[in-house]
């Protein structure tokens, strides 16, 4: 395997926790508050229960104070809203996170328009969805934090050094509100020219067989082969799957494909590290802005 081409995103995440690690060690030396995010979860989903003691454990590490409200599922929609309203209040309170996916009975949009959107730490009020969408010059009036995933895909860009894509094809792989809509976005804004595919793409072969650039975000084991790309193209791998073998993959088979990019993530120890890294990063940008401190640079 040729280590050149992959983009160390283990390396990434921990330049971005050090930096929010010597942040909050300035604030406690100058006894300031210390940013806190509270994260909702209902029920017991086994991923959800493992994603959510993951971003406690990040928050610890570089200090940011962590609280769970572990709710049982069959908590009614108004209650939950009452939850989040208190939240909102709270002056203590940075981010809110709550947790996906929800039980059948609760509204996800409604959930996530009553987070306060300058608490809305994942970015998925309509507000902030509202905002970025509108936004070409990125100086959001009252935020300018972006969803964990596109934004850490921004990171693994800037790391190989593309932080503007003019005259690169973009082929965007999956059309969901969390990562296939806003990727798609936002590489528009860096002045690529992007295509997005999804389940009922016709030829898609073709169509990604033309980018520069792919951000595979579809769900599907190994999909892409090597005959699926060009020679030197880069490779944004966000798919979380697992393969026949029971291992943990990518939407890309790496081995098939590894001899032709220029660059590619790997699955595991890729997009998911920026993603839980940018999530910390959100959290002190909310604190940042609610309290008016100092610019934190990653
Ligand atoms: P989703 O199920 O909401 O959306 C999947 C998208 O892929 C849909 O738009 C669908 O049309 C498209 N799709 C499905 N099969 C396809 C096919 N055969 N060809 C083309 N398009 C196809 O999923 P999501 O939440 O966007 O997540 C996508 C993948 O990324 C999953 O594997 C998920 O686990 C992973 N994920 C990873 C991170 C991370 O931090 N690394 C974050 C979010 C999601």
């Amino acid at each position: 395997m040729n280590e050149s081409k992959i983009i160390d995103c283990i390396s990434i995440a921990k330049g971005i926790k050090y930096n929010i690690k010597e942040y909050i060690g300035t604030l406690k030396l100058a006894n300031k508050r210390i940013p806190r995010l509270v994260t909702i979860l209902v029920g017991d989903n086994h991923e959800s229960v493992r994603y959510v003691s993951w971003k406690e454990k990040d928050c610890n590490e570089v200090g940011i104070k962590s609280q769970i409200i572990r709710i049982s599922d069959n908590i009614s929609q108004n209650d939950l809203l009452d939850i989040i309203d208190e939240l909102n209040y709270d002056s203590n309170v940075d981010g809110i996170l709550v947790q996906l996916p929800l039980p059948n009975h609760i509204n996800e949009k409604a959930i996530m328009s009553a987070i306060d959107p300058e608490k809305d730490v994942d970015c998925f009020n309509p507000i902030n969805i509202g905002i970025m969408n509108t936004n070409t010059t990125n100086k959001y009036p009252f935020l300018h934090i972006l969803p964990c995933t596109p934004h850490g895909i921004l990171m693994a860009l800037r790391r190989i050094g593309y932080d503007f894509l003019e005259g690169m094809d973009a082929v965007v792989i999956g059309r969901s509100d969390i990562v296939g809509k806003p990727i798609g976005k936002i590489l528009m804004d860096m002045n690529a020219t992007v295509t997005i595919c999804h389940s009922k793409t016709k030829n898609i072969k073709d169509k990604v067989r033309n980018a520069d650039i792919i951000i595979a975000a579809a769900g599907v084991p190994k999909m892409i082969k090597s005959d699926w790309i060009k020679e030197g193209c880069i490779i944004i791998d966000v798919g979380i799957n697992v393969d026949e073998n029971g291992k943990l993959c990518g939407d890309v088979d790496l081995e098939d494909v590894i001899d032709k990019v220029k660059y590619i993530t790997p699955v595991p120890n890729g997009v998911g590290l920026l993603t839980r890294a940018m999530l910390l990063f959100n959290t002190v940008e909310l604190y940042r802005k609610n309290s008016l401190d100092l610019f934190i640079n990653i």
